[in-house]
C-alpha cells in the first residue's frame, strides 16, 4: 500500500517477478520501452556499448528470444525478426541495394516477392533481373557491377522448382555477390542453406515455423559465410569495420529496419515461438503426409497432373533429393484441366480449408490464379509455374486417412 492516488495506483503498481521458481516459457514483455537507472545507463545502451534493449521498434527481449531461436536453427551468426515475411524480404534486399544497383532473382517467385521485384523495387531505382537458375551462364551473364545480391528460394512457392543450390551459390561466390535464400518451404528441418554458400535466409515465419497459423512475422538470418566488408556498399563496410562479423546484422537492424519501422512486435514474437519446439515434428509429417497424398493424387483419373518434387515424376526430383535431407516438404500442387473443375474440387473440400497461408497444421488448399496471382500478368503466372487449373494444397499434419478421403470425395464428382 502507498500513499499514491488512484490514477497512480492504476498507472504504476506493477506485478512483482517471483524470487525464484523461474518461469519455464519465454515470458512476453509487451513493452514498448525499458527504464534505466541513470542518464549514463542509457546513454550506454542507445550507443550499443552495453546490452540492453531500449524501444520495441529496435530490439525487446521477447523478439529477441525468437531472433536467437531461429539462428540457432539455421546455424547462423544472427538473426532479425520482422513484421512479416515479406518485411523480411525487403529488408535484406533494401539492406544490400540501392538506387542505381541491380539484384538478381530467380524467375519462380512466391507472389508477393514477385511484385516487390517488380513493382516496387524499379520505383527506388534498384533494377531486378529475372533468370533461370537452372542455366548457370545465363546465371552468371545476368550478374554485372551494379549486383548486389543473388535471391532464390530453396522450394519456390508454388511452382515447387529446386534449384542445384551448391552450383548457384558457386556462381555467386566466383563474383563475390551474396545469396540471399528464402528458405520458408523448406525450413531448417530440411535444409540449412548455410551448408551450401547463402550469406542470408530469410523466412516468412507465418508459416512453418508458426504453424498454426496466429500471426504473421518474419526473420532475416546472416549465416555468416559471406564477409561483408567485401560489398560494395560503403555503410555496411564501415559498419562491419566497426561491428565485425555483426556488421551486417547491425546494418540491417539500426540502418534499415529501425527507421522503416518493420520491426516484429513483441506479442507475436510470442505467439511465433510457440511453434517452435514442434517444427521438427510437424515438418516430418507434413512430408510423410504430403507424399502419401501425392501418390493418391497422381492415380487419380480425375487429375491431370501432380507436382511434388518427391514424385519421381518431378523434374527436380533429382535436385530435391540432393538438397533436402529428410523429406521434400508439405506443399503440392493438382492440375485439373480447367478452372471450373478447379473450383468444383475446391468448393467440394470439407476437412481442408480454403484460405491463403501454408505451413499450418491444418491442410490448407487454394487456386493461386485468382487470388495470390491476381495482380500479375500472364507471362508472370506462367514463369510462376501458376496455370488456371492449378490448386495448390498445404499439406497438414492430420491422420493421412482422412486427408485422402476428403480429396477422393472432392475429386468424385468430376471423373
Ligand atoms: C508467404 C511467403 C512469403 C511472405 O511472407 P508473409 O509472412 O506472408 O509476409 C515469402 N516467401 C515465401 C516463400 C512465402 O511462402
Amino acid at each position: 500500500m502507498s500513499s499514491w492516488g488512484f490514477d497512480t495506483q492504476a498507472v504504476h503498481t506493477t506485478q512483482s517477478m517471483p524470487a525464484s521458481g523461474r518461469p519455464t516459457a519465454q515470458p512476453l514483455y509487451d513493452s514498448a520501452a525499458f527504464a534505466y537507472e541513470t542518464a549514463e545507463e542509457l546513454e550506454q545502451v542507445f550507443a550499443g556499448r552495453r546490452p540492453g534493449h531500449v524501444y520495441s521498434r529496435i530490439s525487446n527481449p521477447t523478439v529477441a528470444a525468437f531472433e536467437a531461436r531461429i539462428a540457432a536453427l539455421e546455424e547462423g551468426r544472427g538473426a532479425v525478426a520482422l513484421a512479416s515475411g515479406m518485411a523480411a524480404v525487403t529488408a535484406a534486399v533494401t539492406a544490400l541495394a540501392r538506387s542505381g544497383d541491380s539484384v538478381v532473382f530467380s524467375r519462380s517467385l512466391f507472389g508477393g516477392t514477385l511484385l516487390l521485384a517488380r513493382k516496387v523495387l524499379p520505383r527506388y531505382g534498384v533494377d531486378s533481373r529475372f533468370v533461370d537458375l537452372e542455366n548457370e551462364e545465363v546465371l552468371s551473364a545476368s550478374i554485372d557491377g551494379t549486383t548486389r545480391a543473388l535471391f532464390v528460394e530453396s522450394i519456390g512457392n508454388p511452382k515447387l522448382d529446386v534449384p542445384r543450390l551448391d552450383a548457384v551459390c558457386s556462381v555467386a561466390s566466383e563474383r563475390g555477390i551474396p545469396v540471399i535464400v528464402d528458405n520458408t518451404l523448406a525450413t531448417p528441418v530440411l535444409l540449412k542453406p548455410r551448408a551450401h554458400g547463402a550469406a542470408l535466409v530469410v523466412h516468412s515465419t507465418t508459416k512453418y515455423i508458426n504453424g498454426n497459423g496466429t500471426s504473421v512475422g518474419g526473420a532475416v538470418v546472416d549465416t555468416g559465410v559471406f564477409d561483408w566488408s567485401r560489398h560494395p556498399d560503403g555503410d555496411l563496410v564501415a559498419t562491419t569495420e566497426r561491428a565485425g562479423g555483426f556488421g551486417f546484422l547491425v546494418h540491417l537492424r539500426r540502418r534499415i529496419v529501425q527507421n522503416i519501422g518493420s520491426f516484429m512486435a513483441p506479442i507475436v514474437a510470442w505467439t511465433q515461438l510457440q511453434g517452435v519446439p514442434t517444427l521438427g515434428l510437424r515438418v516430418r509429417r507434413q512430408c510423410e503426409n504430403a507424399l502419401a497424398l501425392a501418390r493418391f493424387l497422381d492415380r487419380h483419373r480425375a487429375v491431370e497432373a501432380v507436382h511434388y518434387p518427391g514424385l519421381p515424376s518431378s523434374r527436380w526430383y533429382e535436385a530435391a533429393a540432393a538438397l533436402l535431407d529428410g523429406g521434400f516438404g508439405g506443399l503440392l500442387t493438382l492440375r485439373l484441366g480447367s478452372r471450373d473443375r478447379a473450383y468444383t474440387c475446391l468448393n467440394a473440400l470439407t476437412l481442408v480449408s480454403q484460405l491463403a497461408n501454408l505451413g499450418d497444421a491444418k491442410t490448407l488448399a487454394i487456386h493461386p490464379a485468382s487470388t495470390i496471382y491476381r495482380d500479375c500478368s500472364e507471362e508472370e503466372r506462367r514463369d510462376a509455374g501458376v496455370h488456371d487449373d492449378l490448386i495448390r494444397v498445404s499439406v497438414g499434419i492430420e491422420t493421412i486417412e482422412d486427408i485422402i478421403q476428403d480429396f477422393a470425395q472432392a475429386l468424385g464428382g468430376l471423373t
